[in-house]
């Protein structure tokens, strides 16, 4: 056989690793729930695969994972019996940076302390690398299923790995064997308790049946029995077993705000086993907008990008498994399927009715999801006009009322005599918005304003319909219209003054300014400044012409 060759690594990694090696991160643990849940994705893989192509699955079709501890040798192997990686596939996969967590992981740790970095490791979940905290050399071999050929990586982490043929004899007849040569202060990790108690409590919702070896040569005992978590009765669940399960499929290191869980019946049956995360993941604001809820046809994972929920709940982690579609449907099929349809209708408003009844029974609960997502959750405002005024009912506001959140319907329940409508302002931050002119007139009058910080709040206000009736009007836009609302002090609050020295001085901006204002007028929105700049009636809100103008639009 040809001689082994060698690579460096990317520069990133390369990086990574060396953070993994130096690392002074104390749960070290994560390392086994990365591999698992590689060894678990090949099999759901593998699975897919064999759909449409039954022969890869040979005699041996059952998915497993085998973990073997060697204490002698100070090794633990993690061994799958899934897709397998050819050598290409390998190169690709363990040699660069894939995947966005890990991307994203990167971007933070740049800015970040050593320290703060050790603690990142914790809450991205830095997949394979993740296994050189433990080892100082890992060795993978590997066999893509229906090749009779196996390759071998291997690396010590510190710049460079090599990759080479490998006995297919000494190889897995199909799959991936992960060899993790442990560090000297590591090696507990090759004693079977550690072992059984990390993967009961990291990885025992996995799909896949994972078993234990305490020395080789001796036989496999299970510890996970693979059952999929969700087709069980809700009743005979526990909140640690669903906590367990959202972390190691979701890839997420928070508790969920909300759980749900509920089985369809009629016509169409599926199962819906869906989480709302209390922190914001960390491909949130990626601009693909991906969500990452999973599609599973009769327990078969089939697809993570069946677009199953709207972008504007791309937030929501979970999966559905559906028993209508039939195993063998393409993903491009599935896009465009009536049951897919329905079951995206059924469990966007099962989500929405379980946030509103959050908002309704846990208000303080409500407020953290909200901080968290409202700003993703209100692209459906003008995403999907349907649900439009079921979202506005939902949305919370920072306004001139104090600091709290305030809902539409208390702004609306504050009114003043004669105001016709929702005042807002839009801006880039909460105290420039405070100090804004803008507001004096309203602050005078003791007229609420919403003051909206939101990138997405200058698009949908554009286009929402109002809010029982009365509608959004920016107040940075077209005349205040104050007049008619009393005056909360007589003394202090403005009107549009027209004696002589003021229609004087309005004649004289319009010449001196030119076309550079289309009008120039005398205003009640004021009490302090002499002057502000408003955009016209019918214009652009000023807002949005910054975004717009940032964006070189
Ligand atoms: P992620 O799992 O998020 O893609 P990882 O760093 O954990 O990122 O793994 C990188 C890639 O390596 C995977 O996407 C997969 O292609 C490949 N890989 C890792 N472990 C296995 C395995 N046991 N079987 C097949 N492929 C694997
Ligand atoms: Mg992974």
């Amino acid at each position: 056989a040809p001689a082994p060759e060698s690579r460096p690594f990317e520069a990133d990694v390369a990086k990574l690793l060396h953070m993994m090696v130096h690392s002074v991160y104390s749960d070290r643990d994560v390392f086994l729930r990365e591999l698992i849940s590689n060894a678990a994705d090949a099999c759901e893989k593998l699975r897919f695969e064999a759909i449409s192509e039954p022969a890869l699955l040979g005699d041996d079709p059952k998915p497993r994972i085998v973990i073997t501890a060697d204490k002698e040798a100070g090794r633990l192997v993690v061994e799958d019996n899934g897709v397998g990686m050819s050598r290409e596939e390998m190169l690709e996969a363990l040699g660069t940076i894939a995947r966005s967590g890990t991307k994203a992981f990167m971007e933070r740790i740049e800015a970040a302390q050593s320290k703060e970095g050790a603690q990142l490791i914790g809450q991205f979940g830095v997949g394979f690398y993740s296994a050189f905290m433990v080892a100082d050399r890992v060795d993978v071999v590997s066999r893509r299923a229906g090749s009779d050929e196996a390759a071998l990586w291997s690396s010590d982490g510190k710049g460079a790995f090599t990759i080479a043929e490998a006995d297919p004899a000494q190889a897995p007849a199909r799959g991936t064997r992960v060899t993790l040569h442990l560090m000297e202060d590591a090696k507990s990790y090759a004693e079977r308790w550690t072992l059984e108690r990390i993967v009961k409590a990291q990885s025992g919702h996995v799909p896949v049946p994972i078993s234990l070896v305490e020395k080789p040569g001796e036989e496999a005992k299970e510890i996970a029995d693979g059952a999929a978590l969700w087709t069980r009765p809700k009743s005979e669940i526990t909140k640690d077993e669903y906590v367990d399960f959202y972390r190691s499929a979701a890839g997420q290191f928070d508790d969920p705000a909300l759980t749900i869980h509920y089985r369809a019946e009629g016509r169409h049956e599926y199962t819906a086993l869906a989480f709302v995360p209390s922190t914001q993941p960390f491909d949130l604001f990626d601009p693909d907008r991906r969500g990452r809820m999973k599609l599973y046809v009769r327990r078969v994972f089939i697809t993570d990008d069946a677009e199953l929920l709207p972008r504007w709940l791309r937030f929501v982690r979970g999966l559905v498994d559906s028993s209508d579609l039939p195993l063998n449907v393409s993903r491009e099929m599935i896009q465009q399927s009536p049951v897919l349809a329905a079951i995206r209708k059924g469990l966007t408003n099962r989500v929405i009715a379980d946030v509103e009844k959050l908002a309704q029974n846990e208000p303080e609960a409500f407020t953290k999801v909200w901080e968290a997502f409202g700003g993703v959750i209100k692209e459906g405002l003008y995403e999907d006009f349907e649900r439009q005024e079921q979202l506005l009912k939902l949305a919370r506001f920072r306004t001139t009322a104090g600091d709290g959140w305030r809902s539409l319907a208390d702004y609306v329940g504050a009114m003043k005599e004669n105001q016709t409508a929702i005042y807002y302002l839009a801006g880039g931050n909460l105290d420039q918005l405070k100090a804004s002119p803008h507001l004096e007139g309203f602050l005078a009058r003791g007229v609420e304003v919403l003051l909206l910080t939101d990138p997405v709040d200058s698009f949908w206000v554009t286009t929402a319909q109002g809010f029982e009736g009365k509608p959004f009007k920016s107040i940075s836009q077209g005349a205040a219209d104050l007049a008619a609302i009393a005056k909360a002090d007589a003394a202090e609050a403005p009107t549009a003054e027209t004696s002589e020295e003021v229609t004087g001085l309005i004649a004289f901006a319009k010449e001196t300014l030119g076309d550079a204002v289309s009008d120039v007028r005398a205003s009640d929105r004021l009490t302090e400044s002499a002057v502000c700049l408003v955009a016209a009636d019918h214009g652009l809100d000023r807002q949005l012409e910054k975004i717009l103008a940032a964006s070189g639009q």
